[in-house]
């Protein structure tokens, strides 16, 4: 069993010839809606490549409130713990998506500033059946703190994707953290180092390694992961394909790891598969849309 606890976001990507300046009016071309949102990504992955998952979070009782449940529930994920507010609306993200193909983004949490540190002590039960426990920063962090001391509190698996990045994250949470998986940029804010390169990646992480984490995952875009412990430092490369959205690369890759250590593989094959399944994603568009089922992933020899 699979807990997710995080955001769920309505994306609206909007495209526009080049990002807005300050001061500027610019006629957009389109507007797509797309079930977004890391913490919803996340169990919509788990979900579709074949774990139990339930999330816990928040959506506004709006029209974006129940589109999000019905993308979850489609992949399977249990929704009941998800709150439906009536006082405010549901996450959103307005993606400006230029003719480059970069993205400026901004998010208006919502309904996930709703899920607060007692709404996460009122689902107690929910961490004492869940095996891993899957965890982002797009809710309050005092959320995510209580979330980390109950599930550790209960000897369970915890997973924590340090997005969006953050310039510091307290040890006593950090020493609960079995596997922690930002991105480049998440590892340089976290960490106050430059990371660009995979050996960069490797220093870096080696030094969130004293505050207690055990496992830190990197994941490095085109070049793939690496897995940094006590004990190795080991970089395992992308599969190679033309990328057109990058959109949920990460948040595919989580549920991936999450999948294989539910199964009781290990974290070596478990990134192998997170590397397989994120280059499915980023050959498609979209958050949600993107990710595949476990059926299209081909068997490797080491998984
Ligand atoms: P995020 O989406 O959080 O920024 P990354 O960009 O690091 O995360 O990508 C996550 C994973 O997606 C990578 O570890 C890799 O497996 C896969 N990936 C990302 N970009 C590419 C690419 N251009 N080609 C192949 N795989 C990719």
């Amino acid at each position: 069993n699979i807990l997710v606890i995080g955001s769920l976001n309505m994306d609206w990507i909007i495209e526009v010839d080049h990002t807005p300046i300050a001061g500027e009016t610019l006629l957009g071309h389109f507007a797509k809606e797309v079930p977004g949102g890391k913490g919803a990504n996340q169990a919509y992955a788990a979900s579709s490549l074949g774990g139990h998952v339930t999330m816990l979070g928040a959506v506004g009782k709006d029209p974006s409130g129940e589109k999000l449940l019905q993308s979850l529930q489609k992949a399977g994920v249990n929704t009941s713990p998800i709150q439906a507010n009536s006082e405010t609306g549901s996450g959103m993200a307005i993606i400006y998506l230029n003719k480059m193909g970069n993205n400026s983004i901004v998010v208006l949490p919502n309904a996930n500033n709703t899920v607060t540190k007692e709404v996460i002590m009122a689902h107690d039960e929910l961490f004492k059946i869940a095996d891993i426990i899957m965890l982002q920063l797009e809710i309050p962090l005092e959320a995510v703190y209580e979330a980390a001391a109950l599930a550790h509190k209960y000897h369970k698996t915890i997973i924590l994707n340090p997005a969006p990045a953050i310039s510091h994250l307290p040890n006593e949470i950090l020493s609960k953290i079995d596997y922690i998986t930002p991105n480049e940029t998440e590892l340089s804010t976290l960490t106050n180092q430059p990371v660009t390169t995979v050996d960069d990646a490797i220093i870096a992480a080696q030094t969130l390694l004293l505050s207690g984490v055990k496992h830190v995952i990197t994941t490095l875009g085109e070049k793939g992961a690496i897995l940094v412990t006590l004990e190795e430092a080991r970089h395992f490369p992308a599969l190679s394909v033309k990328a057109i959205d990058t959109t949920a690369a990460g948040d595919s890759f989580n549920g991936a790891l999450a999948v294989y250590l539910a199964e009781g593989k290990s974290i070596e094959e478990a990134i192998v598969f997170g590397n397989q399944v994120a280059a499915i994603t980023v050959t498609r568009e979209g958050a949600q849309s993107s990710i595949p089922f476990r059926e299209e992933i081909l068997p490797t020899t080491e998984n």
